[in-house]
């Protein structure tokens, strides 16, 4: 069975396509007069949040996230035009259809962003990501870089290599030495918190991970520990799973002490709802939503899952049938709490009351 393993994740061939400064490269084509400026997509004024900053921008210190007043300090000369999500979610359709020329196999993580399998073509990864580049490139005018290999983590990685209007390519044979000097704070999953406990262990490299036994790093960080086992070795073993099969998304909170009062439970429902929220805006803005489903499990291990008809995670919605549920559970305490959608079938009915 590993053995077999083994030799699919070594068939598999992964493109990471990924828009340089999508947003902000969408303005500056639509707007010849702020081309080579210093360009930012966000709210503008003191309170307004950076969705996206031009390279000209970026090489102020300006980024995403980074709230208009202090980017602003940064670089006065800034440029910031307010946001146009229909344009942008219509050149990232077309993006999909230029993917769907190469494959069925198409995750999208964000509108500028997407993983493709090509393992069934003969053709080498790298010169399919070339074709991908250029025929975005040709058909609208924006620049797209490109990380190849034999899994998602790889090639996630290695889009960053060659940004921006570049690409890079992990080979299977190439895997270890592209993990060795890799430091610990490039891998997916591991924020500043993670970060700094590593470090106090000694941990920067992946190479200084690697020296690490997988049951140790399980005990010290749990099921994650397990999972940095293997990532740091460049291991992943998750498919491309394409929106088209995707049928729920969800999130879940195992509490360190279980929850006796409902009402404890709305603030870290409030938080999963927003989440789940943004989730289907970045990813699946292009199905909807038909139901939203609550989970408890409680200190038995008995558990419940709500569900009701709704076109988009709503906390109101939610806090029914979080009562619904709790309810039903027999009011006990709850150790793990789960937020989630089910998603509308493409063609679906639900869909076109959505107008979607
Ligand atoms: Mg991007």
């Amino acid at each position: 069975m590993e053995r077999e393993q083994r030799d699919e994740v070594r068939r598999r061939k992964i493109i990471h396509i990924d828009m340089d400064c999508f947003y902000a490269a969408i303005e500056q084509r639509d707007n010849p007069a702020i081309r080579g400026q210093p360009v930012a997509v966000g709210g503008a004024g003191r309170r307004g949040v950076l969705c996206t900053a031009s390279y000209e921008a970026r090489e102020f210190g300006c980024r995403s996230a980074m709230p208009g007043f202090k980017a602003l300090e940064l670089c006065p000369q800034l440029i910031i035009v307010p946001v146009r999500f229909e344009v942008y979610r219509s050149v990232a359709s077309q993006i999909r259809a230029i993917f769907g020329r190469f494959t069925e196999q198409i995750e999208p993580l964000s509108l500028d962003e997407a993983y493709l399998d090509v393992s069934h073509w003969e053709t080498s990864p790298g010169a399919i990501a070339r074709e991908v580049r250029m025929q975005i490139f040709e058909e609208t005018g924006l620049t797209a870089s490109a990380g190849i290999g034999p899994n998602k983590l790889l090639a996630k990685i290695a889009s960053d290599w060659r940004k921006p209007n570049g690409q890079y390519e992990v080979t299977p044979e190439g895997v270890a030495e592209f993990m060795h000097d890799m430091p610990v704070a490039k891998l997916w999953g591991v924020g500043k918190k993670m970060q700094e406990k590593l470090h106090a262990l000694g941990i920067y490299t992946c190479a200084d991970m690697q020296k690490w036994d997988k049951f140790v790093l399980a005990q010290r960080f749990g099921k994650w520990g397990a999972e940095l086992y293997d990532v740091c070795r460049g291991v992943d073993h998750r498919e491309v799973s394409s929106s088209r099969t995707r049928k729920s998304i969800s999130k879940e909170t195992t509490f360190s002490e279980n929850v006796s009062r409902v009402q404890d439970l709305l603030p870290e429902m409030a938080e999963m709802v927003e989440e789940v929220k943004k989730s289907v805006e970045k990813k699946y803005s292009d199905r909807g939503v038909k139901s939203m489903v609550i989970k408890l499990k409680f200190d038995d291990f008995s558990q419940t899952t709500i569900e009701r008809v709704a076109t988009a995670p709503d906390f109101k919605l939610g806090k029914e049938l979080l009562i619904e549920g709790w309810k039903r559970g027999g009011q006990k305490s709850v150790r793990l709490l789960g937020v989630g959608v089910k998603l509308a079938d493409e063609g679906d009915d639900s869909q076109m009351e959505l107008g979607v």
